[in-house]
């Protein structure tokens, strides 16, 4: 491997330091170009440098993080970074860790989290990096050297390789599974329960459902038995009722569990992704008892899984919506989850370019299986999803038998115009 591009050009043959120069045009920084340079003289023969160096840096310009169209009708794209969106950040500095009161050493929990806690129906919050990072803190502070009682049904991988049992091995607690896979009662988790039993654990099965011959237990029903139960609900619906939506709770969202509802129910704490039904960026929220949010926040643990300035201003941004009841509007997730698919037929339409074709959109991310919405888009034959993805700004978009189709639900009506472009081209 070559090393780090350094920009003195001592040491270096002029033909790299030319040929980078001639790279000049694709915006890289000289440095970059340099490196792409070096690689293409020491892997190809002199005849092909060019165009092989040519390449090597269209290819890492394009693969430099940037806004994508995203024109695949799966909301929660995990390869499009979940959640849209909706940011515009001041440059310069914040007040994270100042007290604006008393002008002292504050606290980062202070903003969003407790807008969050507000907006839950919680005691308490605290935000870390994501959600994995919540349920192995939360496991951590509350049951390190301890039991954790799961229902056999619920020590589930949800993806990404994260796994239940390996999460609460690292946590430092045991696993007592208990129940079968299909059916789990009370009297399971009770006679499981004893002096080292530090907290029973609840896991949302996000992406899959077990239907048939099945039972299992309430929150309601497991917080009347004693330890405190901790709910990993993953995809985050603040409130059931959802009444930052004008039409209430779609249809589609009646088997979610929500943070509210299951606060209420007895649940000692709660964890869930900041960046799935949330709406927001790339984070996870602890929320419920301020006694055990407060544990979680002093362990050491803490430090290591807190997220900065950028993403809590920006989930700030998310729970002052939930709180004004305007996320329904503000919100592009719920923009996009509760548009009208007439008015998607007639977005398509209007772009002037393929065939309007009804469509099935999905929530994606992990959340809400089987669950489809009826959508419209466009379709044009044959497979362009490679030239619409090396356009500017590329369009991700699905090949479904030798044809392309664009889904206008999770294209935002600001990007029509360059989506029909892109189609036009
Ligand atoms: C998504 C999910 C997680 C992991 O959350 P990340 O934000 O992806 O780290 C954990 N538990 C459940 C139930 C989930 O659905």
């Amino acid at each position: 491997m070559a090393g780090p591009a350094s920009s003195e050009g001592a040491g270096r043959p002029p033909s790299i330091d030319r040929l980078a120069r001639q790279l000049a045009g694709t915006g890289l920084p000289h440095p970059v170009l340099v490196d792409v340079a070096r690689r293409a003289v020491e892997t190809c023969g002199s005849d092909r440098v060019m165009e092989v160096a040519a390449e090597d840096a269209a290819r890492r310009s394009r693969g430099l993080l940037q806004p994508v169209v995203n024109a695949t009708g799966v909301i929660l794209h995990t390869n499009l970074g979940r959640s849209p969106l909706a940011v515009s950040h001041p440059a310069g500095y914040s007040n994270l860790e100042l007290d604006m009161a008393s002008g002292r050493r504050g606290d980062r929990s202070a903003h969003a989290a407790s807008l969050l806690a507000l907006a839950a129906g919680s005691e308490a919050a605290l935000v870390v990096n994501n959600g994995a990072a919540a349920v192995l803190l939360a496991l951590t502070a509350l049951a390190a050297g301890r039991e954790v009682v799961v229902s056999r049904g619920e020590a589930v991988e949800i993806g990404g390789g994260f796994r239940i049992p390996d999460v609460l091995a690292q946590s430092g607690a045991r696993l007592v599974e208990v129940g079968t896979t299909n059916r789990t009662r009370v009297a399971d988790y009770q006679r499981a329960t004893g002096a080292d039993t530090a907290v029973f654990l609840q896991v949302h099965r996000s992406n899959f459902a077990i239907i048939g011959f099945t039972e299992s237990v309430s929150t309601a029903e497991l917080a009347g038995v004693g330890p405190p139960v901790v709910v990993d609900l993953g995809s985050g619906l603040l409130d059931q009722g959802c009444p930052w939506l004008a039409g209430g709770p779609p249809p589609w969202l009646r088997d979610e569990p929500a943070v509210r509802q299951t606060l209420d129910a007895g649940a000692a704490l709660v964890t869930f992704s900041g960046d799935k039904l949330l709406g927001g960026p790339q984070a996870g929220i602890i929320a419920g008892r301020g006694d055990l949010v407060e544990r979680c926040r002093r362990h050491p643990l803490a430090r290591a899984l807190r997220p900065g300035s950028l993403i809590l201003q920006a989930l700030q941004d998310v729970a002052l919506a939930y709180l004004e009841r305007d996320a329904g509007i503000t919100l592009p997730l719920w923009r996009m989850a509760t548009a009208d698919p007439v008015d998607l037929r007639r977005r398509a339409a209007s772009l002037g370019v393929g065939r309007v074709v009804d469509c099935r959109s999905v929530m994606g991310g992990g959340a809400l299986p089987g669950v489809t919405m009826a959508s419209a888009g466009v379709e044009v034959d044959g497979d362009i999803s490679d030239r619409l993805r090396a356009g500017r700004p590329p369009v991700i978009a699905t090949v479904r038998q030798d044809r392309t189709v664009c889904d206008l639900r999770t294209v935002l009506p600001e990007q029509d115009a360059v989506l029909a472009e892109a189609l036009q081209r």
